[in-house]
């Protein structure tokens, strides 16, 4: 897998880009140079902790590796295409990768708190029919080094006094909640976890770092045997007759099977529990009923729900429910014994919420034009 990265670097750009590998990534390529693997922990921290980006101030590292390095190695960062700042102090910004497509993060700040908010993909190809990327199609998947990107230019940016009046500055906590389902991904998103939780580099806690994901079940076992990480899951319908129209991924891993690999997911550790994110539309899924069969569902498994007011955007097709059915909801859910929390919505001013993170992505699916065409949108097939 590193290998391919590699590869794909090799091919695209000429030189490496040294932020698509972690450190067993990185200690197999120092030796393959002749190198000794601890080099690897070195060159980490000067990318990472002091954020030297110029191979030749690098000075505990030999004259000979840094040579090599400047000739064949490089750190790629996207380019800021855009930059918002929210009145409630969130941060969206644009990242426009060397193919010409952007991608979005969000910067999320609290007291004493900063999460970033990370796309693993440009667009997502998982067509959930009340999210704004998946109006945008699919292009490809992210590189390691476009993930962890994300990660290094957003602090830069903080750094900079442009951001004075943000609140909490720097990047505490990493959600996997930005464009794309990282876990169809796998292979570039285990890497960039590697990095967010290496001592050497961003040095998180696990329960600091999320995945979430619409419920691809087999990568949630693999993800569960190759790094730890906490566990989100866009569960949006206590039923599946419901979740296969919101989360049509529900057809191919139902609920039981989406629970199942949950329950699995935590065995692993006795303080872990799983989010489970429900997106609150009006008539669709938020009555009382739904809430006690979601009650009754989660029943024993040890998670918390996260109600999460739908974020509209044009041509959406859903309203958020009324403050009345999220609080009569949360009620119904508590009497279950299942724990809930009402989200606030941030950074809406600047569509920088949840699901309304589009960005600018060549559709490879060509998503839109097929649905415009279909009978679904009122328009005759062409
Ligand atoms: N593909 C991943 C990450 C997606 S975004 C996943 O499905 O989990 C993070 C959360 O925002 C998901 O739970 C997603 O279902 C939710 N979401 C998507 N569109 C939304 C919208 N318009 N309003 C509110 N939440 C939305």
């Amino acid at each position: 897998m590193i290998m391919t990265n590699v590869a794909q670097t090799q091919v695209l750009e000429g030189k490496l880009n040294l932020l698509d590998f972690d450190r067993v990534g990185l200690r197999s390529l120092l030796e393959q140079w002749g190198e000794k693997p601890f080099r690897a922990d070195q060159l980490m921290k000067w990318v990472y902790h002091d954020r030297i980006s110029d191979f030749s101030e690098m000075s505990n590292i030999s004259k000979a590796l840094r040579g090599r390095l400047q000739d064949s190695a490089e750190l790629r960062l996207p380019e800021v295409a855009e930059a918002q700042i929210s009145r409630d102090g969130t941060c969206k910004w644009a990242f426009k990768l060397s193919c010409g497509n952007n991608v979005e993060t969000v910067f999320i700040p609290t007291d004493d708190r900063g999460t970033l908010c990370v796309s693993s993909q440009v667009g997502c190809a998982l067509d959930c029919s009340f999210c704004a990327t998946a109006r945008q199609g699919f292009n490809r998947n992210l590189t390691t080094g476009e993930i962890v990107g994300q990660l290094v230019l957003a602090q830069k940016l903080l750094d900079t006094p442009e951001y004075q009046s943000v609140s909490y500055r720097r990047i505490s906590n990493v959600v996997m909640m930005g464009m794309g389902e990282p876990l169809a991904n796998f292979n570039a998103l285990v890497p960039a976890l590697n990095l967010m939780l290496d001592d050497n580099a961003w040095g998180l806690s696990k329960r600091r770092v999320t995945v979430s994901t619409s419920g691809i079940v087999p990568a949630i076992d693999r993800l569960r045997e190759q790094v730890d990480v906490a566990l989100a899951v866009s569960l949006h319908a206590p039923t599946d007759d419901l979740r296969n129209e919101l989360v049509p991924i529900n057809k191919k891993y139902p609920i039981k099977d989406l629970l199942d690999a949950c329950r699995r997911y935590v065995t692993r550790d006795h303080k872990s529990h799983i989010m489970f994110e429900y997106v609150m539309l009006e008539g669709v899924n938020d009555q009382p009923e739904h809430a006690r069969a979601l009650g009754k569902l989660l029943r024993g498994l040890p998670c918390k729900v996260n109600m999460i007011p739908f974020n509209p955007f044009p041509g959406a097709g859903y309203t958020v429910s009324s403050n009345n059915a999220i609080n009569r909801f949360w009620e119904e859910l508590n009497k279950t014994g299942v724990r809930a929390l009402k989200r606030r919505t941030r950074g809406d001013d600047i569509d920088a919420a949840c699901g309304q993170l589009a960005g600018d992505v060549d559709d490879k699916t060509q998503r839109m034009a097929k649905k415009f065409a279909s009978p679904r949108y009122g328009e005759t097939p062409s």
